[in-house]
């Protein structure tokens, strides 16, 4: 466990030195510990050295990691694929939710998210790379889902996220997140209020960085390879 301080401890120096490089301040950057497939114990050790928000990609594994830890401060965010029936879960367990690609996913959740927590944080994935097997919705239909995602009051619009393809070279991977903040920068020119790029995982974290990113996604560089 001495392993994960020493891993956070190295994300956050590489987090500094992308931002600086790039004229930015560290903490307009929030690391997400991707905790998927690893313990309680590890998200633990994680907590005790000061990170916050961690991700989980699967429902079924995060319901009861989420509910054996009661930790104050704690952030849970959803960054995997989302089944119509697994939005009840996702509504009443997370804090954000990075992976809404759909109106019928956006209203299930606003209707399922309980009356007694604040809004839940919503980003919406575009696939850029059109990939057709993967989820997210296309650029040119990004404008409209955002549009109606804002009128759903149990939700807190926040901003968009991507991932490049697996086997991306440097140069594509940094065009798909250009574009990602791009339009990111059209939509608040249109008046909605997105504060929120998540960009950027273990290998890419310093081009995200240098591109706008200000939610990176980070589990192997922290808790090592999954198993
Ligand atoms: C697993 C996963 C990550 C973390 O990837 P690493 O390369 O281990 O940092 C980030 N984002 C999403 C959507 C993931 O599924």
């Amino acid at each position: 466990m001495i392993q994960i301080t020493d891993h956070l401890r190295q994300v956050r120096d590489r987090v500094k030195k992308a931002a600086v490089a790039a004229g930015r301040a560290a903490d307009e950057i929030t690391i997400v510990a991707v905790s998927k497939k690893h313990p309680v114990t590890a998200i633990q050790a994680a907590y005790s050295a000061g990170q916050r928000d961690f991700g989980e990609n699967f429902v079924q594994e995060a319901a009861p990691k989420i509910e054996s830890l009661a930790l104050p401060d704690l952030r849970w965010h959803f960054i995997g694929h989302i089944q119509a029936n697994k939005t009840k879960d996702i509504a009443r367990l997370f804090d954000w939710v990075h992976t809404v690609d759909r109106l019928k996913i956006a209203n299930r959740l606003n209707e399922q998210r309980p009356h007694y927590a604040a809004p839940l944080n919503i980003c919406i994935q575009v696939n850029l790379a059109e990939e057709p097997q993967k989820s997210g919705v296309a650029a040119d239909e990004v404008g409209e889902l955002v549009g109606a995602v804002r009128n759903l009051s149990r939700l807190r619009l926040r901003g968009l996220m991507t991932m490049p393809p697996v086997d991306a070279t440097a140069d594509t991977i940094e065009a798909v997140f250009l574009e990602l903040a791009g339009i990111k920068r059209s939509l608040v020119a249109q008046g909605f209020e997105l504060d929120t790029l998540s960009m950027g995982m273990s290998a890419d974290l310093e081009m995200a960085v240098t591109c706008g990113s200000t939610m990176i996604r980070i589990g192997t560089a922290i808790f090592g390879p999954r198993r």
